[in-house]
């Protein structure tokens, strides 16, 4: 009885301390509090079913007022999506380029749509530095690969509105931004037919949003 009851203690001492050496990990992932008028927000958003996806080419592109006020005036589910992660950007603040730059920007993206109430979604387009055309994009984009990208957002979040950034042709005034509003029109169709991006239509429902748009005028 002695020897189960040392061993009882001696375990116990081991749980302490392996509980105590956990107890700062453990407060660092203490789980997000929220204030009352976010949790008020929330429940506003519970009555509306509408959602609006917003498509473009680099972080930095996104109309956040657009976004804001999509997300948390209109209360609608709202998410952007930008077709690279900004590794073809310029870095004036710091050493990071390319990948290390990407990483950074997709972080920015991450924490900007923290604040202003929207989901984040990328592809796998390379942002392989300035394009004057969307024909020159496409010959470094894999065009099949980016579209499938952009029909399985639309289809796994099945939004109401796909709103363009940019108009399809040059006054988008560069390459990259052409082809993601060339890509979103083409992902617009696609997501509804079977045969449109065959690599996600086994994995999630197909379905076309109801309308494409452009940004309004007031938010350009
Ligand atoms: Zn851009």
């Amino acid at each position: 009885m002695r020897f189960f009851s040392s061993s009882v203690a001696r375990c116990a001492t081991a749980l302490l301390l392996t509980c105590g050496s956990l107890l700062p990990a453990a407060r660092a992932q203490a789980p997000k509090t929220y204030t009352s008028s976010e949790i008020l927000l929330g429940l506003k958003k519970l009555n509306v079913l509408g959602s609006v996806m917003y498509m473009a080419a680099h972080p930095d592109d996104e109309n956040t007022r657009l976004i804001a006020y999509m997300a948390n005036g209109r209360l609608l589910e709202t998410g952007y999506l930008s077709c690279t992660r900004g590794d073809g950007g310029q870095n004036l603040i710091g050493p990071e380029l390319r990948e290390g730059l990407g990483v950074i920007r997709t972080q920015e993206l991450l924490a900007a749509r923290r604040i202003d109430g929207g989901r984040q979604f990328f592809t796998r387009a390379n942002d392989f530095g300035f394009s004057k055309t969307a024909e020159e994009t496409f010959t470094i984009w894999d065009k099949e690969q980016v579209l499938a990208d952009m029909v399985w957002v639309i289809r796994q979040r099945r939004p109401d509105v796909l709103i363009t950034r940019f108009p399809p042709d040059a006054r988008a005034g560069h390459g990259h931004h052409t082809a993601s509003a060339i890509l979103a029109a083409e992902a617009f169709d696609a997501a509804g037919t079977r045969n449109g991006s065959p690599s996600s239509s086994s994995t999630c429902r197909c379905g076309s949003p109801s309308a494409c748009s452009g940004t309004p005028a007031p938010f350009s």
